[in-house]
């Protein structure tokens, strides 16, 4: 790496001890941005790189509330407000035991750059806490997320932080934390949050966007090659919000998915994925993967291994970060593999990414490929700002949009920048140096 680029890394480093997941992030940025310092010595010298790493602000709090059998359960709130050069800060909630500050702080820093990238006026946050809605009843999720957002209310509004879903959000949490906001201020701040139900200030589209921007970024990719994804074999992992709507926009373009996953196993259905089915088990019942299995003839279950020796032309990470690794990898080049788009954040480890790279894998990382989610939770946050809502049409067509010009602004500054086809540097490039111009302009703040 760059001297310069070292040694403020070495600082991260320094830091931030105890948080890998933040330090693998800032370094994938920092690998891309030697000719960035060449070019733009303006960004040293004025320590816009110290900045960037630095989060504005970082809140933690204790979320207090009573479970079913009448226990008082503790729990540990996160809010990241990392930058808002370009705009108020954007960026979900996760609820999932695995949650710490550092795994907020990697979200958050990567948001930054991916909310760039889109071109929207938003900067990057990230919160979430370390509470398991798994297992938990409609009741206990609703009195947690009523204690979260009874501390959260008064850091957050739609000019300053708007928080969206992520691992372990969806309608059901946004709903419950956004009435309790609600009460709490006595105002409907509808652009307070993004992610909420239609008939209550919520996008058309929104719910689907992460999934089909995806795979409308593959799309893009796959045409870079005179190749489409239809009649490939796909796999997709994870079974959640971005899986469901990655599996259903393959599904439309001509595309077989033939396995995806949940933290428990994986099925395989050479047939195709079912996901009418798929969606009943996982988002209605809220069951294990394996009742799929149990209820389809060509599906069967694996509740060990990798979901990536299942082989297939295109691979979708799209649960949770370093997921594929360097062997799996291996694996999937073997398999003859195509190309990779991240629907997850940071699911590719580094080691894997370089084995798609030496293979001549395209490979689409997340903050180009996913930023479909956070896009049109802007397009969300345009409506309410003018009590408007969208058709259905209008605001897929305004997604499809935004993606092709996200994918073109890689496919540009990779060419730029003397690394023509590589989308990592594309999308680290162009993302960081928008939010750096406005860093540079606001002075030292
Ligand atoms: P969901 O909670 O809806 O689904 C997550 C899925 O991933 C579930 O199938 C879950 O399995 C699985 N999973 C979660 N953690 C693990 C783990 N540690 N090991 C194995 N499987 C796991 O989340 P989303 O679909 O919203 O998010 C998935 C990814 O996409 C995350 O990386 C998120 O940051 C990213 N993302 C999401 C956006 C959005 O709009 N929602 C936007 C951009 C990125 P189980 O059911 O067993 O828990």
């Amino acid at each position: 790496m760059d001297s310069r680029l070292e040694a403020v890394y070495v600082e991260v480093m320094r830091r931030n001890p105890g948080e890998p997941e933040f330090q693998q992030a800032v370094l994938d940025v920092f690998e891309s941005l030697g000719p960035v310092l060449d070019r733009h010595p303006e960004y040293t010298e004025a320590a816009v790189l110290e900045r960037l790493c630095e989060p504005e602000r970082q809140i933690i709090f204790r979320v207090p509330w009573v479970d079913d059998s009448g226990r008082i359960q503790i729990n540990r709130g996160f809010r990241v407000e990392f930058n808002s050069a370009l705009g108020p800060y954007k960026g979900g909630l996760r609820f999932h035991p695995s949650v710490n500050v550092g795994i907020v702080k990697f979200l958050g820093f990567e948001q930054v750059f991916k909310n760039s990238l889109t071109g929207m006026p938003i900067g990057g946050g990230k919160g979430g806490s370390d509470f398991d809605p798994r297992g938990r009843s409609d009741g206990e999720v609703m009195r947690f997320c009523q204690s979260f957002m009874t501390e959260l209310y008064r850091h957050i509004g739609e000019h300053t932080d708007v928080p969206a879903g992520d691992i372990g959000v969806g309608r059901r949490e946004i709903g419950y934390l956004f009435g309790q906001y609600k009460r709490i201020t006595n105002r409907y701040e509808s652009g307070v949050l993004t992610g909420k139900g239609v008939t209550w200030g919520g996008s058309l589209v929104r719910t689907e966007a992460t999934g089909y921007g995806t795979v409308l970024f593959i799309e893009e990719m796959l045409r870079t090659r005179g190749l489409t994804i239809d009649g490939k074999r796909v796999i997709v992992s994870g079974s959640g919000n971005v899986a469901t709507y990655a599996i259903a926009k393959v599904h439309q373009l001509g595309g077989r998915v033939v396995a995806c996953s949940d933290s428990s196993g994986y099925v395989v259905d050479e047939s195709g994925i079912d996901l009418n089915l798929l969606r009943d088990v996982k988002e209605v019942e809220r069951s294990r993967i394996s009742a799929y299995a149990d209820r389809r003839e060509s599906a069967r279950f694996v509740p060990d291994g990798s979901i990536w020796d299942v082989g297939a032309e295109v691979a979708l990470p799209c649960a949770t970060q370093n997921e594929l690794d360097e062997s799996q990898a291996l694996s999937l080049v073997r398999g003859g593999l195509l190309a990779v788009a991240e629907g997850a954040n940071m699911p590719t480890t580094p080691a894997a990414v370089r084995v798609l790279g030496k293979a001549g894998v395209l490979f689409g990382p997340g903050k180009a490929a996913n930023a479909g989610g956070v896009a049109t939770s802007a397009l969300e946050m345009q409506q309410n700002a003018s009590r408007d809502a969208w058709t259905e049409n209008y605001t897929e067509q305004r997604l499809t949009e935004i993606m092709v010009a996200i994918h073109q602004r890689c496919v540009e500054t990779a060419d730029e920048y003397g690394q023509p086809g590589n989308y990592v540097s594309g999308a680290n490039i162009a993302g960081f140096v928008k939010v750096a111009d406005a860093v540079l302009a606001l002075g030292v703040i």
